[in-house]
């Protein structure tokens, strides 16, 4: 909860990709992996890109990924974790976006899952992937797909978490067992005895209203990657100023967290079983 409340402080003015709030946030971030003794996946822990944001102008912007890395003890496949730490920034800098939910509840729940696994070594290879860019287009992970340091054929699941603190209904999605059933199993393992409802659904391509397209997982399954996609429903604070962290439930949050980590606990026990990618 404290490292909740420091991300989305007043401090990281909003975490837009590109200024000195993003990069205050990264340099926190990479304090945290440090400390907690995560092996960085590339030099630095960081990976750097630029995208187009005005094609008048030709303008772009410059962003950064933020990389962590645990090796499996079998070594057998690799799992991307992410989550992205950019926001929206400020307005007439004077407002600011703190962004508690979107995303700094992923982005610290991504640091709880780095500790645990740093510690509690897992089967396969792990990345934690923190995003930049996600605002203006998914750019991070579109980055990370395309980029050499990453071979997607490796690459057997991708977990991406985007708004996973706000319990305001006890309730969170996890999307994307529409195109891999076989994965539900898993989450609803991780539920059981948690105090949050775990909810399936939002990824059925002939709906309107699906989440297949919605975060960082959109690349990834765009390659071809299965996903799961954590997320709540959308709330009134949803890129407003008032998206902040006394508005997040210690209950929900850390519940919600202890249950992603047990799903990739039991995705990790049992991956090379699983049937799933190409
Ligand atoms: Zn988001």
């Amino acid at each position: 909860m404290q490292e909740l409340f420091q991300l989305s402080a007043d401090s990281m003015q909003g975490r837009k990709t590109g200024t000195a709030g993003g990069e205050l946030a990264r340099n926190y971030l990479i304090n945290k992996l440090q400390n907690i003794g995560v092996p960085a996946y590339v030099p630095g822990y960081t990976q750097e890109f630029d995208y187009l944001i005005n094609k008048k102008t030709g303008e772009r912007r410059k962003g950064v990924n933020v990389l962590g890395y645990v090796e499996g003890f079998s070594n057998q496949e690799t799992i991307v974790i992410s989550a992205h730490y950019d926001h929206v920034g400020m307005k007439d800098s004077t407002t600011i976006y703190n962004g508690a939910d979107d995303n700094a509840s992923g982005t610290v729940a991504l640091l709880a899952l780095a500790r645990y696994f740093t510690t509690n070594q897992p089967d396969n290879n792990i990345i934690f992937a923190f995003f930049d860019g996600e605002e203006d287009g998914l750019q991070g992970a579109k980055h990370f797909m395309q980029s050499v340091v990453v071979d997607s054929s490796f690459i057997k699941l991708n977990i991406n978490m985007d708004m996973v603190g706000r319990g305001d209904k006890n309730e969170i999605y996890a999307v994307g067992t529409y195109f891999h059933p076989e994965l539900k199993l898993y989450v609803k393992e991780a539920a059981k005895g948690k105090s949050i409802k775990v909810l399936f659904g939002r990824d059925d391509p002939s709906k309107k209203l699906n989440w297949i397209n919605s975060s960082d997982h959109a690349p990834f399954h765009k390659a071809g990657v299965p996903f799961i996609y954590f997320g709540v429903d959308d709330h009134a604070d949803y890129h407003k100023p008032t998206d902040t962290a006394e508005k997040i439930k210690a209950v929900f949050y850390l519940e919600t967290i202890a249950m992603i980590k047990d799903t990739v606990k039991h995705l990790d026990a049992n991956l090379r079983d699983i049937n799933v990618g190409k």
